[in-house]
């Protein structure tokens, strides 16, 4: 099996830090400021179970200037074109602004969009629920995963998931 999969989500959700996770490599840029994943990164995980190529996005945020304009077509672009999203949301945060707004533009995307829960290590078990549920009034997601990209709990079945979509 084998296919390409787009990374979301507002700033600082943790994609860099999934990615390289699952990767192994550092590749992505980690930073704790916001947007320096400006171009599309790559990384490639293979396993048993075939291959996957990771799509770091430029953030989806409202744009404020024509290169934010630019960057928000290029990530638009890519959610069409790759085989699956997955939409990284904060669990200690709620849903804010930033994740409406890209909730917004996955309306019209045909393509299945996973919900990864990240940084569930940062949150107590009783509120992970109400936080989920809050999300899938908003979207109907193809599947719910949540993770700690930090310290890796659940990614082996984020992982599974992906390739059994694939
Ligand atoms: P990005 O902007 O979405 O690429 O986010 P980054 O991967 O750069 O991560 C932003 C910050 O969140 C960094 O300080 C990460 O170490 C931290 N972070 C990422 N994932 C987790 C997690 O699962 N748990 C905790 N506690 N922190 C995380
Ligand atoms: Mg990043």
């Amino acid at each position: 099996k084998s296919g390409f999969v787009a990374l979301i989500g507002r700033p600082n959700v943790g994609k860099s830090t999934l990615m390289n996770y699952l990767i192994g490599q550092k590749v992505a840029i980690m930073s704790d400021k916001p947007q320096t994943t400006r171009n599309q990164i790559r990384g490639v995980l293979t396993n048993e179970e075939g291959q996957i190529v990771f799509l770091d996005t430029p953030g989806i945020h409202k744009p404020q200037s024509r290169l934010g304009e630019w960057l928000v077509k290029t990530a638009q672009n890519t959610l069409a074109e790759v085989d699956l999203v997955l939409f990284l949301v904060d669990a200690g945060e709620g849903i804010g602004a930033g994740d409406r707004y890209i909730m917004e533009n996955l309306k019209g995307v045909r393509t299945p969009v996973f919900l990864v829960v990240n940084k569930i290590d940062q949150v107590h078990p009783d509120k992970l629920f109400p936080i989920i549920d809050e999300y899938r009034k908003i979207h109907d997601f193809t599947e719910i995963v949540p993770i700690s990209a930090l310290k890796g709990n659940n990614t082996n079945t984020l992982t599974n998931v992906i390739f059994e979509h694939l």
